[in-house]
């Protein structure tokens, strides 16, 4: 398997801890090119063994991310796409599990009949394929950024360390790049930055045969040139390729960092690139207006992982970019569905400017989001259901406008009467659990004179799903007798995507998740008027105009 002749190929690896942002370097680094006008797609290599993370507890893994195509990924693709602004696919997202699947399927169909099937060369050549798929047919990347998982000296990722040396081994001279992030701590005992780590990180992969080009050095103060010398001359990398990576407040200001330390002429003169100066005055502004808001407000988040707001990191990032566009700082309030109750929902639910209930499995804090819909939609504060969020906020309306007194989700309740969410037909008998839902990008029609068509200005949207559930239709015509509005539908009619409900400034439900499409310099447009709500009443609410209403609303 030869490299393709006309892409490059970055590999960003990490050392000495995780969670140092290796993802947002990736995603910035592809955005860096990308601004001096070069085709840049980003993949990311997770070496556990899980095919996917879609069967994966959020608690373990954060949000499951989903691509057009319907792939269940890691959560760094959500940066790479908001970064980058490029939609990616199933071929950006490979596992050590999904290597090993393909590799063992074919040896059962007997395409290596007579071999003994190994690590190398057969799980590399394997990995090989996927280094180089995400270039396209035509080799039209320009460059392809590999995110390797985990760190340096992990046992599952030495299969994917060994296939980029092979890799870039075969590459022709300026065809790749390794660059690695590490970190560069201060010891208070001493006041001083330690090297060491980054030795021992670097003395690792070079162990494995690895040798890296650039060094991205997480610290919390200035690199100076000593220090910069000291790690180049361990590290075998000249001092000008040591770049400080410095702590920033926001994300979005990686990128602009990169480009001080001038990592994009690095890589340019490094690669041989053909290209030209970076356009980034566009995210300049973005980033100035994320620090300059004009004002405040706040959303409460009510769900059952709010102990790791990495379950709902795209959310949280769609409330960044529909800040500024608002300009508006969002604050989040997490509410903890399993403690909402119809007593105490009020306080719960107090100080917040808008609620939104996102997408979730299993029953596990149904009834506090329920409770939590209940009073956003009695008290007239907008209400944005993503999801499960839709689906609850169905039950929700069907037990307490429509009198079906019990009315739930067969997920939750199977034998229900009033079975108001179902599961789809083509859901019922699927044992599998991974891979198995509605996954990825489908169209749906809106109807005029709708917040939905407000926000989009558009009548057939496209969004991506995950989800086993749809609303029941059977009930639709009890649920529009009592005011909710089937806002946009699957062009077939047979599936419910997105709810309103009448007398009600803004009450929005999809089936859909938009926050997998909002991105850094284009906010996702229901979020942007989900915000634009909650500022509105932000500021009826400092005038005294809104605020808990006495009577219970229909
Ligand atoms: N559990 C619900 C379903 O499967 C909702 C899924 C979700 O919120 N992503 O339909």
């Amino acid at each position: 398997m030869k490299p393709p002749k006309k892409t490059k190929f970055i590999f960003v690896t990490g050392g000495v801890v995780s969670a140092l942002g290796k993802g947002i370097a990736a995603a910035s680094i592809g955005l860096i090119l990308k601004q001096r006008g070069l085709k840049v797609t980003i993949q990311k290599f997770d070496p556990y063994i899980n095919v996917d993370p879609g069967t994966m507890n959020p608690y373990q893994h954060g949000e499951v991310y989903v691509t057009d195509d319907g792939a269940e990924t890691d959560l760094d693709l959500g940066h790479y796409e908001r970064f980058i602004d490029e939609s990616l696919s199933k071929l950006n997202s490979t596992t050590a599990g999904m290597v090993y699947y393909n590799v063992i399927t074919k040896e059962r169909h007997g395409e290596y009949l007579g071999s003994t099937v190994q690590v190398i060369p057969h799980i590399t050549d394997e990995i090989k394929k996927h280094i180089i798929a995400p270039a396209g047919k035509h080799d039209n990347m320009d460059v392809v950024i590999t995110e390797v998982g985990g760190t340096v000296g992990d046992i599952e990722g030495g299969p994917f360390l060994e296939a980029i040396r092979q890799f870039c081994l075969e590459c022709s001279p300026r065809q790749s790049l390794i660059i690695h992030l590490t970190l560069v701590p201060y010891i208070e005992n001493s006041g001083e930055l330690k090297t060491k780590p980054t030795q021992h990180s670097v003395m690792r992969l070079r162990e494995i045969g690895l040798q890296p080009d650039i060094l991205l050095c997480r610290t919390d103060r200035p690199l100076d040139e000593d220090i910069k010398r000291k790690i180049g001359l361990f590290c075998n990398v000249p001092p000008s390729h040591v770049i400080e990576g410095k702590n920033v407040q926001n994300i979005y200001e990686v990128p602009l960092s990169f480009e001080q330390e001038d990592l994009g002429g690095l890589i340019k003169k490094k690669l041989n690139l053909r290209c030209g100066e970076p356009e980034m005055t566009g995210w300049e502004k973005f980033v100035q207006k994320i620090y300059h808001p004009d004002g405040e407000i706040t959303i409460g988040i009510c769900g059952k992982y709010t102990q790791l707001p990495d379950s709902y990191k795209s959310i949280l990032e769609s409330f960044v970019h529909a800040g500024v566009e608002n300009n508006v700082k969002v604050n989040v309030k997490w509410i903890d569905s399993e403690e909402v109750y119809s007593r105490n929902a009020a306080n719960k639910l107090s100080g917040i400017d808008g609620l939104l209930v996102p997408g979730g499995f299993g029953d596990r804090g149904i009834e506090g989001m329920i409770n939590a819909i209940q009073y956003s939609r009695e008290n007239k504060i907008p209400y944005f259901g993503i999801c499960l969020g839709l689906q609850t906020a169905v039950i929700e309306f069907a037990r307490n406008v429509c009198n079906l007194k019990k009315a739930n989700s067969t997920e939750f309740a199977p034998k229900v009467k009033h079975n108001v969410i179902d599961l789809m037909p083509e859901q019922r008998g699927i044992i599998d659990k991974g891979a198995t839902m509605r996954l990825g990008e489908y169209p749906c029609v809106l109807k005029k004179n709708t917040h939905a068509h407000k926000a989009y200005s558009e009548i057939v949207i496209k969004e991506r799903h995950r989800h086993r559930l749809e609303v029941n239709n059977e009930y639709k015509s009890i649920f529009a007798d009592n005011g909710m509005n089937f806002v946009g539908m699957s062009p077939d009619e047979k599936l419910v995507e997105m709810i309103e409900i009448k007398d009600h400034p803004w009450f929005l439900g999809c089936q859909f998740h938009p926050e997998l499409k909002s991105r850094a310099v284009r906010a996702h447009p229901l979020f942007r008027d989900f915000i634009k709500a909650a500022k509105k009443y932000h500021s009826a609410s400092k005038k005294g105009k809104t605020g808990p209403q006495t009577k219970t609303g229909k």
